[in-house]
C-alpha cells in the first residue's frame, strides 16, 4: 500500500496569489504533483473542514506524511473560507503526533492578524520543518534527504502542476472551484526594491512559464473537471514575457498565444478571467497594452476585472514608498481599460479595473487622505466605471521598507473617514453604473444559506449579491438585481415567478416596496404583463418576469 499524505490548506492570500475558496492556489497543486511523484497517495483536507469537524484530526493522526500549506501576506475579506490562524497553525502542530508534519507557504514570511499589524517571523512550533523557498521544491529536496529548502524552477514544478491537478476534485467546494494559474514569478518593478510594502520582490526578478506548460496544466485541471480559471499568479499581467526593465512593454502576441492556448486547452470553460495589472504599464506603452488588451478580451470571460495597485494618490507618499505609478499614469490606465473592455456581454461590462489602496505607508499624511478623495472623484465625475475599490492598511513584512517606516497608528480616524467616504460617494455610485437595475448576472452560486442567502458568480472580484431567499448553498442561478447595497447588490433569482414570490421577497421588485406587496398579493396570480404594471407599473426587470402559474 502506498503511505498516504494529506495535504491542509490554510490557504494563502498573496499580492499576486490567492488560494482562499472557492480559488485553489497553484502551490496545492504542484504539492500534490510532487508527493505523487514520490509514491504517496494523496488526500486533501481545508482548515475549514476541520474547524467544522475537528474529529477528523484522527485522519490527519494516520496519515505518513503532513503538508499544511498557510500564510496571508495582504489582508482581506473573505466569504468563502477563513485563513488559518498562527494559533490553529500551531495547534495542527501539537495535536497532530502521528505523522512527519512539514509546513510552507508565505507563512514563512511571517505572520500578522490583520491589516495594520507587523507581521513578524515565527518559529512555527510543532512542525518538523519549514518548506523555505517555493513549496512543492523544498519538499521534494526534504523528501529526498536534502535540506527542506529550495527556490523556484519551473522545469521541476510543471510537471507536478500536471500529475497534482486532480487533487481540485477533492476540493470541498468542487466543482466550484476557480483554479489560480500561474505564468511569472517575481516583479521587474523590484529592480529599484520594488514598492515598500510588497513581498513580491522577494522572489526576484521576473520568470516566465512557458505557454506550452501553462495549457498542458490547464488540460489538465479541465479533465479533472476545472472550469473557472483566473490567471492571477503574476504581478502584472500585461507584463507577460516582456523583456528587460523596470516597466517593459506588453507583448500582445505572447498574451495571443497565451490565452487563446487556454481557451483550446479548456474548450468549454465558463470563466477565464485575470487579476494584477500595472497601470504604469499601461499609461507607459499605450499602444501596446491596448493590443495585449484586446488579445486578453478576444478570448476570456465577461465581468473580468484589472486590479491595479495604486495604493496612493499623493505624489510625495509614492515617491517615498518607490510605488509604481503616478496618479495622471493611474487615471490614464482606467480610461484605456473603460475604452477597451466597457463594452457589456452578458449584461455585464467585460473589463473594467479595480483600484487598490494602501494605508499607512511612510509619508502619509491627512493631505494623502484628501488626494485619495479627490482622485476617485475625478473617475466617478468623469463617468468612468472601476468594479471596486479596496482599501487596507499595511501589514508590513520583515525585509520591506516600510517593516520600519510606516505611518501605521498616525491617521486612524481620517482612515476610517476614507473608507466611509469610498463607500457612500464612490461605491455606490460605481454599483448602479455597472450593475443597473434589470441586469441579469449569469451562474450566482449560493454561498451562504438563510433568510438572505449569499452568493457570487465565479470571477475576480466578484460582486457580492444578496437574494432575500432561503436558498441551499450551492445553488446556481441566473440573478436579475433589483437594488444596491454599498458594497453588495440584492437579486432575485431569473427568472422572477411572479406567482410562486414569498412575500418577504417582492418587497425587492421595482414599483412595489413594503407597501404595495398586500396588493401584490390581492392581486395573484398574474396572468401577464399587463396586469402586473396595473398593480406595479413598468420596470426594468419586466423582462425577466415570469408568469408561469406552477
Ligand atoms: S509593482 Fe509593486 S506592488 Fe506590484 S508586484 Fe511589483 S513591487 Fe509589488
Amino acid at each position: 500500500m502506498s503511505p498516504v499524505a494529506v495535504i491542509l490548506d490554510g490557504y494563502v492570500d498573496e499580492p499576486a496569489c490567492l488560494g482562499v475558496p472557492p480559488y485553489v492556489s497553484p502551490y496545492i497543486r504542484t504539492v500534490a504533483g510532487a508527493l505523487l511523484a514520490h509514491g504517496y497517495s494523496v488526500e486533501y483536507l481545508t482548515i475549514d473542514q476541520l474547524r467544522l469537524a475537528p474529529m477528523r484530526t484522527v485522519e490527519l493522526n494516520r496519515a505518513d506524511l503532513l503538508v499544511m500549506i498557510a500564510g496571508v501576506t495582504v489582508p482581506g475579506k473573505y466569504l468563502g473560507g477563513t485563513p488559518a490562524t498562527l494559533t490553529e497553525i500551531q495547534q495542527v502542530g501539537h495535536m497532530v503526533r502521528g505523522p512527519k508534519k512539514l509546513i510552507g507557504g508565505p507563512i514563512g514570511f511571517g505572520y500578522a492578524a490583520g491589516g495594520g499589524q507587523k507581521a513578524i517571523r515565527q518559529v512555527i512550533s510543532g512542525f518538523d520543518a519549514l518548506l523555505t523557498g517555493e513549496p512543492a521544491i523544498a519538499l521534494d529536496n526534504y523528501l529526498g534527504g536534502n535540506e527542506p529548502a529550495g527556490p523556484l524552477d519551473y522545469a521541476r514544478t510543471d510537471p507536478w502542476s500536471i500529475a497534482g491537478s486532480p487533487i481540485i476534485a477533492q476540493h470541498p467546494d468542487y466543482p466550484f472551484v476557480m483554479c489560480e494559474l500561474e505564468t511569472a514569478r517575481g516583479c521587474a518593478h523590484g529592480a529599484t526594491g520594488g514598492c515598500s510594502f510588497c513581498t513580491e520582490p522577494f522572489y526576484g526578478q521576473p520568470r516566465y512559464r512557458g505557454i506550452a506548460a501553462i495549457a498542458a496544466e490547464v488540460t489538465a485541471l479541465y479533465a479533472s473537471g476545472a472550469r473557472h480559471f483566473r490567471v492571477g499568479r503574476q504581478p502584472d499581467i500585461l507584463a507577460y514575457g516582456a523583456g528587460a526593465g523596470e516597466y517593459p512593454a506588453p507583448r500582445p502576441d505572447l498574451l495571443e498565444d497565451l490565452f487563446s492556448s487556454i481557451r483550446t486547452a479548456a474548450p468549454g470553460l465558463k470563466t477565464l478571467h485575470i487579476d494584477n495589472t500595472n497601470p504604469a504599464t499601461i499609461a507607459r506603452h499605450e499602444d501596446a497594452a491596448r493590443e495585449a488588451l484586446r488579445a486578453i478580451i478576444r478570448h476570456h470571460t465577461p465581468g473580468d476585472v484589472a486590479a491595479f495597485g495604486m495604493e496612493t494618490a499623493d505624489p510625495a507618499v509614492i515617491a517615498v514608498n518607490n510605488l509604481k505609478a503616478q496618479p495622471d499614469e493611474v487615471f490614464r490606465a482606467i480610461e484605456i481599460v473603460n475604452e477597451e473592455g466597457g463594452m457589456r456581454w452578458d449584461n455585464v461590462p467585460k473589463l473594467l479595473p479595480g483600484l487598490n489602496f494602501v494605508c499607512g505607508l511612510a509619508g502619509e499624511t491627512v493631505r494623502t487622505y484628501e488626494l485619495n478623495e479627490q482622485f476617485l472623484l475625478r473617475v466617478r465625475d468623469a463617468g468612468l466605471s472601476v468594479r471596486r475599490v479596496n482599501i487596507r492598511q499595511v501589514m508590513p513584512f520583515e525585509g520591506t521598507p516600510v517593516y520600519t517606516n510606516n505611518t501605521l497608528g498616525q491617521n486612524e480616524q481620517r482612515f476610517k473617514a476614507f473608507k466611509e467616504f469610498v463607500r457612500n460617494t464612490i461605491d455606490l455610485p460605481m454599483l448602479q453604473r455597472v450593475y443597473p437595475i434589470g441586469t441579469v448576472l449569469r451562474d450566482v452560486r449560493v454561498e451562504v444559506s438563510g433568510a438572505l442567502s449569499f452568493g457570487r458568480q465565479l470571477g475576480s472580484y466578484p460582486i457580492l449579491v444578496g437574494l432575500p431567499l432561503d436558498l441551499p448553498r450551492n445553488t446556481v442561478t441566473d440573478a436579475v438585481v433589483v437594488d444596491w447595497g454599498m458594497r453588495s447588490i440584492t437579486a432575485l433569482p431569473a427568472p422572477v415567478r411572479i406567482n410562486s414570490l414569498p412575500a418577504s421577497a417582492m418587497r425587492w421588485l421595482p414599483g412595489i416596496g413594503k407597501k404595495k406587496v398586500a396588493a401584490v398579493i390581492a392581486k395573484w396570480p398574474f396572468r401577464d404583463l399587463e396586469a402586473y404594471r396595473k398593480v406595479a407599473g413598468s420596470s426594468a426587470i419586466d423582462p425577466v418576469i415570469s408568469f408561469d402559474i406552477s
